[in-house]
């Protein structure tokens, strides 16, 4: 099947048939024995804080039903944040929602750079070489990444059981919407909800899938709805789905010339990025 796992990274399936590509930044909330419990009760590691619970449970049904292959994080987000930019200010969070995350507090530098180079620098290393694996084979791939939301953020009601966020091109976002809206025309399927691209969330999507000109999207589940097997299931099932009827919609789209953003790699061989 091809597995690799490091402190940092799992590669799951890597040679997996699919043309989707799943990743899933936030899927663990592991704490490597360096941190201790990092000063957080064993409440705060499993809440969405420290990671998207379910999201992992659903990305793993993916890879069994689409044969796909998918690369996630082995650490909590609150160690250092995979789908941030180095940059950025929550890269590793001194707050996250309202709960104070004091360990993160005033690192050094060195400390820094030391979660940059063990964990972030991996996790992203081990996407670019499933990319570069696929593309060099002149594979379809289109990346998906798998995320979970809480249901109230600071006292917010989040009405939406699945977000759909894209980055600069929307294309296949917006395939997927109308996939997952005629599969259930009852379904409220957030549109950049509950976050966008200009909250600083689609690191990964851009730098990955934009980045190389590859169509992508980012899906973001309300974790409620996955936290035992059968919504896991549900979910895992309706998502292999859509993301197949949306693929067809967008490559017929592609095909005749009726789509503005990204062309698929199997419609533009010679395209390496
Ligand atoms: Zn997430």
């Amino acid at each position: 099947m091809g597995s690799s796992a490091t402190d940092a990274v799992q590669v799951i399936n890597a040679s997996g048939s699919s043309p989707f590509v799943l990743i899933c930044d936030h899927a663990s909330n592991r704490f490597p024995e360096r941190y201790g419990d990092h000063g957080l009760t064993p409440h705060q590691r499993l809440m969405h804080v420290a990671w998207d619970p379910g999201a992992l449970a659903v990305a793993l049904s993916l890879v069994d039903r689409l044969d796909a292959p998918l690369v996630h994080s082995n650490v909590s987000r609150l160690i250092i944040d995979c789908n941030r930019d180095i940059d950025a200010v929550d890269l590793i969070p001194v707050v996250s929602e309202r709960t104070d995350i004091q360990a993160n507090a005033g690192i050094s530098q060195s400390e820094r750079d030391y979660r940059m180079e063990n964990f972030h620098a991996p996790f992203h290393a081990a996407i670019d070489a499933l990319l570069d694996t696929r593309l060099a084979e002149n594979r379809e791939t289109i990346v998906v990444t798998v995320h979970s939301f809480t249901p109230t953020y600071k006292d917010v009601v989040r009405p939406w059981p699945i977000g759909l966020i894209h980055g600069t091109d929307e294309t296949f976002t917006r395939a997927l919407r109308e996939a997952l809206e005629e599969d259930d025309p009852t379904l409220n399927v957030g549109w950049n909800e509950p976050y966008s691209a200009r909250n600083g969330v689609t690191y990964t999507l851009e730098h990955h899938g934009d980045g190389r000109r590859l169509p992508a999207t980012m899906i973001e589940i309300r974790h409620d709805t996955i936290l035992e097997p059968p919504g896991v299931a549900s979910w895992a099932s309706r998502l292999a789905r859509c993301l197949q009827s949306a693929r067809e919609g967008w490559l017929q789209r592609a095909t005749t010339g009726h789509l503005g953003g990204a062309v698929p790699a199997a419609a533009a061989p010679n395209r390496q990025t």
